[in-house]
């Protein structure tokens, strides 16, 4: 991240601890949610191969659990992303335009990397990450 452009971001240490627990409580669940899903993954294999009649109804589920883990892999990735930014002492300022995020959204998305505003933008796919 360019440190020029970066504005110091107004959180205090304090602060910032007790967003570290909040991720970290939820890197733990989220871990445990993608471990049950795939163990729920071995079990869906194993049903399609025993019986050939179920298997298109197996197979889609067997899509909707991998694109379940899609997502929470993301959200982890997000977690750590944002638990390296509090070791940086960037945590809480948008990635993009650098201004200090909002309790309320944090408290909301502890891992959101962007400000409502460029969130969207980032969705539209208008912002470059
Ligand atoms: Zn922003």
């Amino acid at each position: 991240m360019p440190s020029t452009a970066a504005k110091p971001a107004r959180m205090t240490k304090k602060e910032m601890e007790k967003y570290r627990r909040l991720l970290e409580e939820k890197k733990a669940s989220l871990s445990a949610e993608i471990a049950k899903t795939r163990s729920a993954e071995v079990e869906t294999t194993e049903e399609a191969t025993q019986d050939i009649a179920d298997k298109a109804v197996s197979s889609y589920t067997r899509e909707f659990l991998y694109s379940l883990t899609d997502g929470e892999r993301g959200t982890l990735l997000r977690i750590d992303e944002a638990l390296g930014r509090i070791d940086l002492g960037t945590y809480g300022s948008c990635l993009n335009c650098h201004t200090a995020m909002t309790e309320k959204r944090l408290n909301a998305v502890p891992w959101a990397p962007y400000c409502l505003d460029c969130q969207e933008l980032s969705e539209k796919g208008i912002l470059p990450n």
